[in-house]
């Protein structure tokens, strides 16, 4: 194995109008610079991008529906991938919608403890919340008494972007200071990883992970050649024991992600550390 992504999205297997609807999807296009057209791909050869580079990956559900009205994904679909295709898909995200309440804890345990899933991960801009309000206290609770990770994304987001109002998104849900410097504080117990470099907040984000001993962060969602300098320093330097490697497949391939990382000037034992020796050990994976 050459390395664990913990970040991948699944959709290819749907199309991203029907996660995002058609304008956001078209907005997202421009904003990756999306050379060609959308790609709808089989379980097995989205499973084979994987395979075909020695990866393993951690894929990711989708309920966003209180906020966007877009039906979600259920996570017993994104778990049985995990079931189909155990040798490249080693574990999977659940994602639950965080205004479902009593219903939102409940999913989490049924994820968890039937599904077999690792962990939770919110999407606060999609999902429209502060991440830090304590009406969602109860969802970390369980996560916490479970003993499985949760993840927000952090930084500037892809959705809405360029369109009138950023389509209604707003950035202020995903700053990690004060709301994920907040639920570290308040859930010392919980582990919790920041998705992507948070730029433009990732100076904030440097501070939390110094900070919070608790708090660990993927670097998904930029090619690594776009990484702010601070974060490239911290990655090699004095934080080289909290990021881990993700994609953000398929707005960023695998393959791009790894060549422009592997030749980034970092150390080979950080190389080591990012790629899965500090997954395995922040997340807890047995493989
Ligand atoms: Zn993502």
């Amino acid at each position: 194995m050459k390395a664990i992504d913990v970040h991948v999205h699944i959709v290819p297997l749907f199309g991203y109008a029907r996660i995002v609807g058609p304008e956001i999807a078209g907005a997202m296009r421009k904003y990756y610079r999306a050379q060609e057209e959308e790609v709808l791909k089989t379980e097995e050869e989205m499973a084979d991008d994987f395979r075909s580079l020695d990866l393993k990956a951690i894929i990711i559900g989708f309920d966003a529906e209180s906020n966007s009205g877009i039906p979600k994904i259920e996570n017993d679909y994104v778990a049985g991938l995990v079931q189909k295709y155990p040798d490249t898909f080693i574990g999977a995200w659940a994602m639950v919608d965080p205004w479902k309440g009593q219903m939102a804890v409940k999913e989490v345990e049924r994820a968890v403890k039937e599904l077999g899933m690792i962990g939770v991960k919110f999407q606060a801009v999609h999902q429209g919340f502060f991440p830090d309000d304590r009406r969602f206290y109860p969802i970390y609770e369980k996560c916490t008494e479970l003993k499985v990770p949760v993840s927000f994304h952090v930084g500037n987001t892809g959705l809405g972007a360029g369109l009138p109002g950023g389509g209604g998104f707003r950035l202020s849900y995903v700053r990690p200071v004060p709301h994920i410097d907040n639920i570290a504080a308040d859930f010392p117990d919980l582990t919790i990883i920041m998705i992507h470099p948070a730029w433009p907040w990732h100076e904030e984000q440097i501070a939390v992970l110094l900070h919070k001993g608790n708090v660990y962060a993927d670097l998904s969602g930029y090619a690594p050649r776009y990484f702010p300098e601070s974060i490239k320093r911290e990655v090699n330097g004095r934080l080289q024991d909290k990021f881990m490697y993700g994609s953000d497949y398929p707005d960023i391939q695998p393959k791009r992600w790894l060549d422009e990382f592997e030749s980034g000037g970092y150390k080979p034992e950080v190389i080591e550390k990012v790629l899965y020796k500090n997954a395995q050990r922040i997340l807890n994976l047995k493989s």
